[in-house]
C-alpha cells in the first residue's frame, strides 16, 4: 500500500516535471538542480558561479529551504535574481513548487537557471524538476564516504563538484577514495574540484556550464515550430 502511494506521488511529480522540461527547451534555458547535504556550499558555489557568468549569460536562481529566505537575500545582495521556496519542513523540492516559483521569474532571454535544492542527499535525487542535469556537491569538510552511503544522488547526477578544496590539507578527507567511490556508482560522472571562495577550479566548472548553456540555446531552434 505504502509503496503504491510513493509511486503515485512520483508519477504526479514527473508529469509536472515533463511540462517544465518542455518549457525550458522551448526557451532554451539550461537548468541545473543542485543537491548536497546541508553546509556543503551550494549557495556560495551558485553565487560565485553566476558572478563569473554575468556578461556572457543571463541567469536566475530558485532556492529551496526548509525555513527562512536568507539564501535569497544573499543572492540578491550579490546582484543575482532569486526566488525563494520555503518548504515548511519538506525535505526536497517538487516540480509543482518549482512551477509556482517560476511565475515570479522572467524566463524570456534567460540562459541558465540554478535550482538550489533543500540540503539533503536522500529524496531530492528521486524528484525530477525538469532539469537538464543534477549536480551533486561534496565538501572536503564532510565524509569522503558520502558517495557510498548515498549512491542515488551520485548515480542520478551528471556532475560532482568537490567543494572547499582549499581546506583539504586540514581535513582527513580522502580525495582519491571519494572520486573512486563516486565513479564506481557512476563511471561517467564529471568531477570538478573547486574552492568557490578562493576561486580554485572555478574556471573549468564555469566554462563547462557556459558550454552546456550554449548547446541548450542552440537546440532551441530545432525545437521551435515543432509542437511540444
Ligand atoms: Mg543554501
Ligand atoms: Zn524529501
Amino acid at each position: 500500500m505504502e509503496i503504491r502511494l510513493v509511486e503515485d506521488l512520483l508519477e504526479a511529480n514527473n508529469r509536472v516535471a515533463a511540462k517544465l522540461r518542455g518549457l525550458f527547451s522551448e526557451k532554451g534555458i539550461l537548468v541545473l538542480n543542485l543537491l548536497s547535504s546541508p553546509g556543503a556550499g551550494k549557495t556560495t558555489l551558485i553565487e560565485k558561479t553566476l558572478q563569473r557568468v554575468q556578461g556572457s549569460a543571463k541567469s536566475a536562481i530558485v532556492v529551496g529551504d526548509v525555513q527562512t529566505s536568507r539564501d535569497k537575500k544573499r543572492f540578491e545582495e550579490a546582484g543575482l535574481d532569486a526566488v525563494q521556496i520555503i518548504t515548511k519542513g519538506g525535505c526536497h523540492l517538487t516540480a509543482t513548487m518549482v512551477e509556482k516559483a517560476l511565475a515570479s521569474l522572467d524566463l524570456d532571454g534567460l540562459d541558465i537557471l540554478f535550482i538550489e535544492n533543500v540540503g539533503n542527499l536522500v529524496c531530492p535525487a528521486g524528484f525530477e524538476l525538469g532539469e537538464d542535469m543534477k549536480v551533486v556537491l561534496l565538501s572536503t569538510t564532510e565524509g569522503d564516504d558520502k558517495p557510498g552511503k548515498y549512491p542515488a544522488a551520485f548515480f542520478h547526477a551528471q556532475a560532482m563538484v568537490i567543494t572547499k578544496i582549499d581546506l583539504l590539507p586540514w581535513t582527513n578527507f580522502d580525495l582519491g577514495l571519494a572520486k573512486r567511490d563516486a565513479r564506481r556508482i557512476h563511471p561517467k560522472l564529471k568531477i570538478f574540484e573547486v574552492s568557490s571562495l578562493k576561486g580554485e577550479g572555478m574556471e573549468d566548472w564555469v566554462n563547462w556550464i557556459l558550454q552546456r548553456a550554449e548547446q541548450k540555446r542552440g537546440n532551441r531552434k530545432s525545437v521551435h515550430g515543432r509542437a511540444l
